[in-house]
């Protein structure tokens, strides 16, 4: 029996910790109760949001009216596949695979590969957020990437009914923060088969302190209310803007795309404040919510960086977090 509850706080179960009431509300801890969810929709002809962990979405102060069917932790949702059990034929070059359902923590996911000795997961860690919304965006850090890891996921596709499919790694249409899922929301993770290799128990926790590391030098702590990275970083063709980029940090543009936080520093807009939006002085690509701060707020603030951005450089800042708003 699905427990959907009625008027519930939205800003709880975001880390941005905005947005107003959901009109109908369930958590979902496995699939069965996720198809149950999404039939209950169906059947009563209402609009769902599929909402993982949360750290990826604004939602509207007037809330979602509709239904939002969170997958939470199933407790056990990560499973060996047999690959594990045939050890003895195990080869340095060849992948062992996990299956890990949508609700469960990306940090599940790495705790799990560090018990384990498998590495290519390192970069996820502190990352807030499940493996769905991960597969989503396909998230990503210090080089990378969720694409890098995704044997084949298992989707409901809900655009003709409810139809059950399993899709490999390139049908995903993995590219930078997105992915098939991203264009098409009638398509819904329900778990992800995970392929990583054996690696040195010492190097992979050596690799996690680093990057953690890392992450505290460059990122607000995760408690105060933001949502990640605001803006993609977007491609950039003007040489002379690279040139400077590159003068004035030190750094080589990676993958030709250029860090959305040192355009927004560049046109002076790093540590301040909109109204109770404060666009971080760590990191100028992160928006801080510093209390009380409304979805309103937000797009004033995303509308003055959009707008310097392209006065200052030509260039059109495109948001990476979801909006969830009603119209
Ligand atoms: C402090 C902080 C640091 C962060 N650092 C990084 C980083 O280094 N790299 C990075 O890439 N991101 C980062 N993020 C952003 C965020 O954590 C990731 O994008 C994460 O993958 C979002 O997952 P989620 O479960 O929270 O998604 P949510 O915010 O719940 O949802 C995001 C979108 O995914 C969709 N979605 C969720 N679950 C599913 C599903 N099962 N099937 C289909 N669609 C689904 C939702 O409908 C929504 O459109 C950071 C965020 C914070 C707050």
């Amino acid at each position: 029996m699905l427990d959907i509850q009625k008027n519930i706080n939205l800003a709880k179960y975001s880390t941005f910790k905005i947005g107003g009431p959901a009109k109908e509300f369930v958590e979902v801890k496995n699939e069965k109760d996720l198809e149950k969810a999404l039939e209950y929709a169906r059947n009563n002809k209402i609009n769902f949001f599929i909402l993982g962990g949360g750290s990826n979405v604004i939602f509207d102060d007037e809330g979602f009216k509709g239904l939002i069917i969170k997958l939470g932790s199933g407790g056990n949702g990560i499973n060996k596949v047999s690959s594990f059990e045939t050890e003895e034929i195990f080869k340095e070059s060849e992948f062992l695979y996990f299956d890990i359902w949508a609700g469960e923590k990306l940090s599940a996911a790495v705790n799990f590969s560090k018990e384990n000795d498998l590495t290519g997961l390192e970069w996820a860690v502190s990352i807030p957020g499940t493996i769905g919304g991960a597969v989503r965006g396909n998230c990503g850090a210090f080089g990378g990437s969720i694409s890098d890891i995704i044997s084949e996921v298992r989707i409901l596709d809900e655009a003709d009914g409810s139809i059950l499919k399993i899709i490999s790694n390139s049908e995903c249409n993995f590219s930078y923060r997105s992915s098939i899922f991203k264009d098409n929301p009638d398509l819904i993770v329900i778990s992800a088969r995970i392929k990583l290799k054996r690696g040195d128990k010492d190097e992979i926790g050596n690799k996690i302190e680093k990057i953690l590391k890392e992450r505290a030098k460059k990122q607000p702590n995760s408690w105060i209310g933001n949502a990640g990275s605001f803006f993609m970083n977007p491609i950039i063709e003007d040489e002379k803007v690279k040139e400077l980029f590159e003068k004035e940090t030190g750094s080589k543009i990676i993958n030709n795309r250029i860090p959305a936080g040192w355009l927004i520093e560049e046109v002076g807009l790093r540590g301040k404040k909109i109204g109770n939006i404060m666009i971080s002085d760590i990191n100028a690509n992160f928006l801080i919510n510093t209390g009380g701060a409304t979805a309103k707020e937000v797009i004033i603030a995303t509308s003055i960086i959009k707008q310097k951005v392209r006065t200052e450089f030509g260039i059109q800042l495109k948001e990476e977090i979801k909006l969830v708003f009603n119209n």
